[in-house]
């Protein structure tokens, strides 16, 4: 009989991802919609399930789901990998691109799971530093990628957990510069004002993920996808499980693209939102960035955040405490919530800080 042997040498040396879910009345921590999917998407999923031959696998090729994308993008449906959620995306990725002897750069802070899921995979990370505003330094971002070569290069837009979106002059810059595969996570994409799909084409080695989490509220269904060049697509599929997308899975995400409509009301509705708190933030004495997201990164300015981060938890109301991530000490980050969340939220916040 074998010993219970430790795991991989490389994964003893970092700790994994969390997200503690504490029981509060009021939950901005982990940039959900406040709002649930249209009661008409729940009732045409729940008579669509009826319907699914369960003894059978599901169709492996989503070829549905992968058309219903495709026309919202307007690309072909081959230029369309859909998995569960964005996060398999991005390991599926760095499965068929990354791996032992291959290098993932980014731009710290960031979005932690671009690291821990390379690291996983036994990709090298390269790290580069973003500005004190948050932005990316183009001269340093051409000097990272000249010296490291990475096989792909992450960014984020709108970046989590700083909030502001990349301008379509960064995202060529990088493109330009990068030697292997660019990687846009626009988990957010919908909240900011431009997107880099429109720069997705076969010769261009681009791809933009998105996911169903955030804007159309189906965290709980766990799909996610990206549009890209066919043969990076055709590449992901190698590397993806045999049926690994769900028969109601595929179905939940071709049926949701039919309230398109409803989904950008909740954008709207959010987008306002975070305008009113982002002008309430700027009377307290916090700093704070600007926001193309759902939620925004602020830090406080007289009162140690772990203290603030408590009083909060307190009174009912949960954010998530960045201050000890490196680069981002003393930050807490708020989801935008329900307009009643948000005065919760908002009051808490005053009371606590004046
Ligand atoms: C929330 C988030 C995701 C979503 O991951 P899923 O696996 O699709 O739920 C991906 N990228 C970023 C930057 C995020 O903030």
């Amino acid at each position: 009989m074998g010993a219970l042997i430790p795991v991989r040498d490389d994964l003893g040396l970092f700790e994994g991802y969390h997200s503690p879910q504490v029981d509060v009345a009021i939950r901005l921590n982990t940039n959900e919609s406040p709002y649930p999917p249209p009661a008409a998407w729940v009732e045409a999923l729940a008579a669509g399930v009826g319907e699914i031959p369960f003894h059978r696998y599901p169709e492996r090729a989503a070829t549905d789901l992968r058309a219903g994308l495709a026309g919202l993008h307007g690309v072909r449906p081959g230029q369309v990998f859909a998995a569960n959620g964005s996060n398999e995306v991005l390991q599926t990725l760095l499965l068929a691109y990354g791996g032992p002897g291959r290098r993932a750069a980014m731009f710290e802070p960031t979005y932690a799971l671009h690291s821990h899921i390379a690291k996983i995979t036994g990709t090298a990370v390269v790290a580069g530093e973003r500005e004190l505003d948050f932005t990316i330094d183009l001269d340093g971002a051409r000097r990272l990628l000249a010296d490291h070569r990475p096989e792909i290069t992450f960014l984020c837009s709108p970046n989590n957990p700083t909030g502001r979106s990349e301008s379509r002059e960064v995202i060529e810059a990088v493109l330009d510069a990068a030697p292997g595969l660019v990687v846009v996570d626009e988990a957010y994409g919908q909240f900011a004002r431009w997107s880099a799909l429109e720069l997705v084409a076969d010769d261009v080695p681009l791809v933009v993920v998105r996911t169903y989490s955030k804007t159309w509220s189906m965290a709980a269904a766990r799909l996610g996808y990206l549009v890209g060049p066919a043969p990076v697509v055709a590449a992901l599929e190698q590397v993806a499980l045999p049926y690994h997308l769900d028969a109601m899975k595929q179905l939940a995400g071709s049926l949701a693209l039919r309230f398109k409509p409803e989904m950008e009301a909740r954008v709207a509705i959010v987008n306002e939102e975070r305008g009113r708190i982002a002008a309430t933030l700027a009377g307290l004495p916090v700093e704070t960035w600007p926001s193309d997201a759902n939620f925004l990164l602020f830090r406080p300015l007289a009162k140690d955040a772990d203290a603030v981060w408590k009083e909060l938890l307190d009174r009912s109301v949960l954010v998530r405490n960045c201050a000890s991530w490196p680069r981002l000490a003393g930050c807490l980050r708020v989801t935008v919530g329900t307009p009643e969340e948000n005065t919760a939220f908002l009051d808490a916040l005053t009371e606590i800080l004046t």
